[in-house]
């Protein structure tokens, strides 16, 4: 089944009510090959169809966001999107040249026990960006 039918049958299980408008930002969304922000899929659902509002684009990212079906991460100060598709990752920000390194999640794995014990809380950490500074700038500053 396409990826785009996955998440509107998931909405639909989920009792929400899936107008025309929601479906292009589904489809969008889901088959975009990189990270979009929410004015990125705004411009391509426009495209598609023009009764497509910003508003409308905001909420269904929300609820995407809320039910599990996609994710954001903040690259240096964007918003961007991106279904749970890509599976968890991060992205190492360098705060100096703004290059992104993606970085294995599982890394995280002893941080999310350690707050899971610590104060029975289950962290987001399917997909963060962590600021830094690159190797190249490090070398540079060094
Ligand atoms: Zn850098
Ligand atoms: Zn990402």
């Amino acid at each position: 089944m396409a990826h785009c039918h996955t998440l509107l049958q998931a909405l639909r299980a989920q009792g929400h009510r899936i107008t025309p408008q929601r479906t292009v930002i589904l489809e969008v969304i889901a088959h975009a090959e990189r990270h979009l922000s929410a004015e990125e899929v705004f411009e391509l659902a426009q495209a598609r169809t023009p009764a497509v509002n910003i508003a409308t684009v905001y909420r269904t990212l929300d609820l995407l966001v809320e039910r599990g079906l996609a994710s954001r991460a903040d690259l240096c100060g964007k918003m961007v999107y991106t279904t749970m598709r890509h599976g968890p990752h991060i992205h190492l920000v360098c705060r100096l040249c703004g290059q992104v390194t993606d970085a294995d999640h599982h890394l995280l794995l002893p941080l999310s026990q350690e707050i899971q014990a610590h104060y029975h809380f289950t962290p987001d950490l399917q997909h963060i960006s962590m600021l830094g500074v690159c190797a190249a700038c490090q070398s540079e500053a060094g």
